[in-house]
């Protein structure tokens, strides 16, 4: 018994060592870079975009599923763990808007072994903005904002400085992103993936994929990057290598003893799939995309396949596999000493297919974009504001509006291409970061307008009005024939002085607007229309979800005129004298003539200053431009138009969110139309209902030689079961050449030429979408002799499809999903109650044509005070606190030196409070080399003069990014070498380094430098009141 019973115990033994032999195995994952071999570096990462099919918290937090089974939580949290169990893997982090929910859940022991990863560069923070912005709709200035925002918690977090540009997903890449958000802010290199498919392929023959980007003339060699377009999207190459939990690409198999074994297969796989990818890059060194939207929720699934291929690759040895980052690859790419193909302007338009024309997103909700634009100006004023009164963290700051912002500039925000949910998310983000804004400048003007000590209890309310747009704003419409009088405060944030018309809806007719010196200041009533009482009150109810208990009569117009940085005081209340402010309305009815005579037609002028608008009688249309200063007389048509949206029911590229494909154009209101013109005595105006759901109004003011449009587009019909784009036509009879200029998210001016590209032979197979590019700004065209100028008050698609025409896109409501992953069609619509509507957009564009040579100035000029408009404010006095707005002991007052001002070519692009005290600022120039004789110059701004009374301590120049500072930039970023050149080339303009005695900033054409100044300690209220009782 006993024998066998040992003889027993021994056979299980034997089975149990059998059973629980270790299989255990050591992948060596630690190879680097191998000189002489093909080098494949295998970039782990996830693309998480900040809002898109679900919003950012949904996506955050993993809800919503059913829509897009996303957690960025699950994916940081995994790949920490994955990280952390071998020191050779690497992974990128790109979204700080996400990193930084993450970060505040993260315990202090999570935090300080995610700090070691950072410090080791086993995680390192790429692009590293609050998102990854979109390139055609966002503004220069929400750029860097959003990258600073992003920039700076990454370094207050872990001390580290991006590196590389990581721009993988948005639909076409713009100059300035490259020298701007590229060179500017220090890095080394940029990355992208949607190139258009023509270009892409002869960049894949020619070995340039990978080039030298100059994105500005102006700065040159001194502002080039080096930047890489994937051989075909951000993903890992053909082949099968995903390895999500869910993903069908085969895992790497090497336990014999299973089924399936597959190494062999693997690594030929990987090989060949290293080798074509070699075949059309330079170098030895090729990048790999392991990874793609949201993947690594559960990272060990990748590294366990990546750490199998490295180790049995490198074994292979035909090639060598190694985990790497864009950081180390771009290293490993400047150590081979070769020099790139030069790449010049931008990667506009992005096709991904024939008839994919990625132009439709330029105007993709135009009303969004609208919005964001409105609030980009308002943050810079608010800011300037905030830093005023001092930042106060218990109570309201502008940081809610910073990172809204900052979260709508992603590539599916204000493009326009996120679902409607989505849409609603960021607007309803934006209105709380606006509302927590509002308060924080309606203290600082509290503040300013009654600078006793403790300002703060002056007890002055300041009210604003988010709707003067659409004529709603409840301060103004106050009933003031009882005595009371409105209170308007007009702050400036440019650096210039300035005049502006101001508009306000009032409901009295008897009133009268005064200066802070009690005179009155020439103003003009004109009565408000029902087309826009009826938008106003739809539009009002549906924002406010009450009906306006008022209704305005008048539009109430007076020129405020207002110091730099400061701002002027204005009173309305009830006139003794009958009002003889109105201005004349006629209207003008078309009537069929009675008799077979053609009648006589005669003209309808509008403008009484130097610019006048000429239109026919015999059909009511704008016909001619005349500037009597200028000596300008041009033929100017104006007409609306629709694209047919195609609708790709038959399995083709339908029109949507993302891809312009129109398929047929109708004129809109062409038949005869009535027209009413008004006259004042500072602005004209003239009204066109084009057509039922097209109401446009024409203002030309007295002391301004441009023509300004405001259009309310909306509800676009679709009963017909047919989606429409609607696009105006500006016609002169230039001669244009098929030449056009648009500029780069509001910067620079880039030359267009009609179905041309300057880097392949187009074919051209959509000639209408194929040409049509971002605008931010502006556009315009010229001839000999004279240039036509349109400006923007957002982001639009636009072109010229006819020489000496420019086209805008105003608004687009289409009816079908265009196939690119949004998986719903752009119909947007807007309900009050059971009332649902088609959205209507109300926007403004700016027209004005100059004799050659001299449209930039006031593109420049004008542009800017588009982006900045004068900052209202408004509260009640009664006849108690005086009179006349003397009551406030400050009326008027500017916070610079006040006999300064701001060079005519330089502008104020951040004032800002940091949270350590210090100021952050940041100056542009704003002209390329050779744009204006006069102003593209270096310029010189007196720091000490810009702060006023506030002693200047110390003034640091910083990266664009305010990150580090700009020496230290300089001597740690990689020169890169273009093929060809000479090193003759001559060396950019620049300003010099600003003296610590003198204190004077140059700024070179199309610079921008950025500051960190430190300011006295006295800095605080007391300092501000003393400032402020200067005048
Ligand atoms: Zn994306």
């Amino acid at each position: 018994m006993a024998d066998s019973r040992a003889f027993v115990l021994l056979v299980l033994c034997a089975v149990i060592t059998v059973c629980v032999e270790s299989k255990y195995m050591i992948y060596d994952t630690a190879q680097g870079v191998v000189d002489g071999k093909l080098n494949v570096h295998l970039v782990a990462h996830t693309h998480d975009d900040v809002g898109w099919l679900k919003t950012v918290d949904q996506y955050y937090v993993g809800s919503n599923n059913s829509i897009q089974g996303a957690c960025v939580q699950n994916v940081l949290d995994s790949t920490i763990q994955a990280l952390l169990a071998d020191k050779n893997r690497k992974f990128i982090y790109v979204e700080q808007a996400f990193f930084q929910r993450w970060w505040r859940d993260q315990s202090e022991a999570t935090q300080a072994t995610v700090k070691r990863l950072v410090s080791k560069g086993q995680l390192e923070m790429i692009n590293g903005g609050w998102c990854m912005h979109d390139e055609a709709a966002p503004h220069y200035i929400d750029m860097i904002d959003q990258t600073t925002y992003g920039h700076r918690f990454i370094k207050q977090q872990f001390n580290v400085t991006p590196r590389i540009g990581w721009q993988i997903d948005p639909f076409g890449h713009s100059a300035v992103q490259a020298y701007l958000l590229g060179a500017e802010v220090g890095f080394d290199s940029v990355y992208f993936g949607r190139i258009d498919y023509q270009d892409r392929a002869k960049r894949k023959g020619d070995k340039h994929l990978e080039v030298i980007w100059r994105g500005s003339k102006s700065l040159g060699s001194s502002s080039q990057i080096f930047a890489g377009a994937f051989p075909e999207n951000y993903e890992p190459p053909p082949g099968g290598f995903y390895f999500e939990v869910n993903d069908d690409s085969p895992i790497v198999q090497d336990d014999m003893d299973l089924f399936d074994y597959n190494v062999e297969e693997r690594v030929n796989d990987f090989v060949a799939a290293a080798v074509a990818q070699a075949n059309i890059t330079r170098t030895n060194h090729v990048m790999w995309m392991m990874g793609t939207d949201f993947k690594y929720q559960y990272a060990e699934s990748w590294y366990r396949n990546m750490d199998k291929f490295i180790h049995y690759v490198n074994k292979d040895g035909r090639v060598n596999a190694l985990y790497s980052t864009p950081s180390i690859y771009t290293d490993a790419k400047y150590a081979e000493t070769s020099s790139w193909p030069l790449k010049e302007n931008d990667y506009f338009p992005y096709a991904s297919d024939v008839d994919a024309y990625w132009t439709g997103y330029f105007t993709s909700r135009a009303a969004l974009k609208g919005y964001v634009r409105m609030l980009s100006g308002y943050y810079l004023a608010a800011r300037q504001l905030e830093v005023m009164k001092g930042r106060n963290k218990t109570r309201h700051t502008t940081d809610a509006l910073g990172d809204a912002l900052g979260i709508a500039q992603h590539h599916d925000g204000v493009s326009g291409t996120s679902q409607q949910h989505v849409a609603n998310d960021y607007a309803k983000r934006l209105s709380i970061g606006q509302k927590k804004a509002e308060s924080v400048v309606a203290e600082s003007i509290a503040c300013m307008v009654s600078p006793k000590p403790g300002c703060s209890s002056s007890g002055t309310k300041f009210h604003q009005c988010a709707l003067l747009n659409i004529s709603y704003c409840p301060s103004t419409e106050a009933d003031l024939s009882s005595g009371k009088k409105l209170m308007v405060v007009v702050y400036n944030s440019l650096g210039w002085n300035r005049s502006d018309v101001i508009r306000l809806p009032v409901v009295n007719d008897n009133i009268a607007v005064y200066d802070s010196s009690g005179k009155e200041v020439e103003s003009q009533l004109m009565l408000l229309q029902n087309e826009s009482i009826s938008y106003r009150n739809y539009y009002a109810t549906a924002y406010t979800g009450k009906s306006p208990s008022t209704t305005p009569k008048f539009w109430l117009a007076f020129t405020a005129s207002v110091p730099p940085l400061g701002f002027s005081t204005y009173t309305i209340s009830s006139s003794k004298k009958p009002a003889s402010n109105f201005v004349k309305k006629v209207v003008y009815k078309h009537t069929k003539p009675e008799y077979d005579t053609e009648p006589e037609y005669g003209e309808i002028e509008i403008g009484q200053g130097n610019l006048k608008l000429i239109y026919s009688e015999s059909d009511g249309k704008l016909s001619q431009y005349v500037n009597s200063r200028s000596s300008i007389e041009a033929s100017l048509k104006q007409s609306y138009s629709f694209y047919a949206g195609f609708d790709g029911t038959t399995g083709l590229q339908a029109s949507g969110a993302y891809v312009f494909r129109p398929n047929g154009t109708y004129p809109i209101g062409h038949k005869l139309q009535d027209i009413t013109y008004m006259y004042g005595n500072i602005y004209d105006e003239l009204h066109e209902q084009i057509s039922p759901w097209i109401y446009q109004i024409t203002r030309v003011y007295k002391n301004m030689e441009h023509a300004e449009v405001e259009f309310t587009v909306g509800p676009i019909p679709i009963e017909d079961g047919v989606g429409k784009e609607i696009v105006t036509q500006i016609t002169t009879t230039m001669k244009s050449n098929k030449t056009f200029y648009t500029d780069s998210n509001g910067r620079d001016f880039i030359e267009r030429i009609r179905d041309y590209r300057a880097d392949w032979d187009l074919d051209v197979n959509q000639p209408i979408a194929g040409n049509y590019y971002p605008i931010n700004l502006g556009i315009y065209l010229k001839d000999k002799k004279s240039e036509l100028s349109i400006l923007v008050d957002r982001s639009i698609g636009g072109s010229s499809i006819v020489d000496g025409q420019l086209e805008l896109m105003l608004h687009r409501r289409l009816l079908y999903d265009d196939g690119k992953g949004v998986a719903e069609a752009l119909n947007e619509t807007v309900c009050v109650g059971n009332d649902c509507r088609g959205l209507a957009v109300q926007g403004k564009y700016y027209i004005r044509i100059d004799p050659l040579g001299e449209g930039a100035k006031w593109r420049r000029t004008y542009g800017q005070e588009i982006y900045s408009p004068l900052l209202l404010a408004f509260t009640e006095v009664t006849e108690q606190d005086g009179n006349e707005g003397t009551n406030f002991q400050v009326s008027k007052s500017s916070r610079m030196d006040p006999t300064y001002s701001l060079p005519d070519n330089v502008v104020l692009l951040t004032l800002q409070e940091l949270e350590d005290g210090n100021v952050l600022l940041r100056l542009a120039h704003l002209y390329e080399i050779g744009e204006d004789k006069d102003l593209s110059v270096t310029s010189r701004v007196e720091l000490k003069k810009l702060f006023g009374k506030r002693k200047v301590i110390k003034v640091s120049e910083m990266s664009l990014s305010a990150n580090q500072g700009r020496e230290e930039m300089e001597k740690k970023r990689l020169v890169w070498k273009v093929e060809g050149s000479k090193n003759d080339e001559p060396a950019a303009q620049r300003g010099g380094p600003v003296d610590p005695q003198k204190l004077v900033a140059e700024l070179a054409p199309m610079e921008i430098r950025t500051f960190i100044v430190t300011l006295g300690k006295t800095l605080s209220r007391r300092l501000v009141s003393s400032d402020l009782s200067l005048q």
